[in-house]
């Protein structure tokens, strides 16, 4: 079996000192790609390097709207250079949150727009990360249609509504450990809407570890499997044809 955690954050402080080991556990597990995504300067600097040391990584880059008020012009400059290296695969992740106050939706939605700009310009996927905010983030995706390669929504936690209207524009939709929590049976029930050819994994380390080792922290990659088995048996398919589904849709959607 051979998954991608499709979005994970390698750099951070929980993980990045004992890398070696994250990843081989991750391989045993057969989670044997991985696309880490840099939030900030810092953090895509981190990323890009470790991408150069393994195989099998990858990089998404983005200032995540919690840091809206601190990203300077300069700083979206970088982010133009960034995008241009030959192991980013996509944009993000970008988008709306107005769950944390940390900055106006004003700024955000300006740091959002430069993001798609990017996005645009050198055809990249992009990765939405959207927080009680689904109805700006959406209409500001809508202000790019027909100009986006390919979009996700990352840690997915729409409802029914709201998943038919991400289907029918052609976005995919990405589930994290939250679609495994007992009180999810709502999410679950949307997790059977969606086809695989749409659908990804992800565990957003070191954040949001599933059930049922939700204990265990750091969240880690090879924690992945987890939510992997729990979609397959919503699809009520074995965890081997899942994965390859799901690995088939996350190759296709980064091009790698
Ligand atoms: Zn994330």
């Amino acid at each position: 079996m051979n998954l991608i955690d499709t979005h994970a954050h390698l750099t951070y402080p929980e993980l990045e000192g004992r890398i070696e080991d994250v990843l081989a556990r991750s391989r045993s597990a057969g989670v044997t790609g991985w696309i880490t995504i840099g939030t900030d300067p810092e953090h895509i600097r981190k990323a890009l390097a470790l991408a150069e040391r393994f195989e099998n990584m990858w990089v998404g880059v983005g200032c995540h709207p919690h840091h809206a008020n601190e990203i300077t012009d300069a700083d979206i400059v970088f982010l133009e250079q960034a995008a241009q290296n030959p192991r980013v695969v996509a944009i993000g992740e970008t988008g709306l949150d107005y769950h944390y106050d940390n900055a106006v939706a004003d700024t955000q939605k300006r740091l959002f727009r430069a993001h798609l700009d990017i996005a645009a310009k050198y055809n990249k996927p992009v990765i939405i990360h959207t927080r009680q905010a689904f109805d700006d983030s959406i209409a500001i995706l809508a202000e790019y249609a027909g100009k986006l390669k390919k979009v996700v929504i990352h840690c997915y936690g729409g409802d029914a509504v709201q998943t038919k209207l991400v289907l029918d524009r052609g976005y995919y939709i990405s589930f994290t450990g939250t679609v495994t929590f007992k009180k999810s049976d709502a999410l679950r029930e949307v997790a059977k809407m969606i086809p695989l050819d749409r659908l990804m994994i992800e565990t957003d380390c070191p954040f949001i570890s599933p059930e049922p080792v939700r204990r265990i922290q750091p969240n880690e990659p090879a924690l992945l499997i987890h939510t992997a088995k729990l979609l397959a048996s919503l699809h009520n398919l074995d965890l081997d044809a899942f994965a390859e589904k799901v690995t088939e849709t996350s190759k296709m959607f980064f091009s790698i």
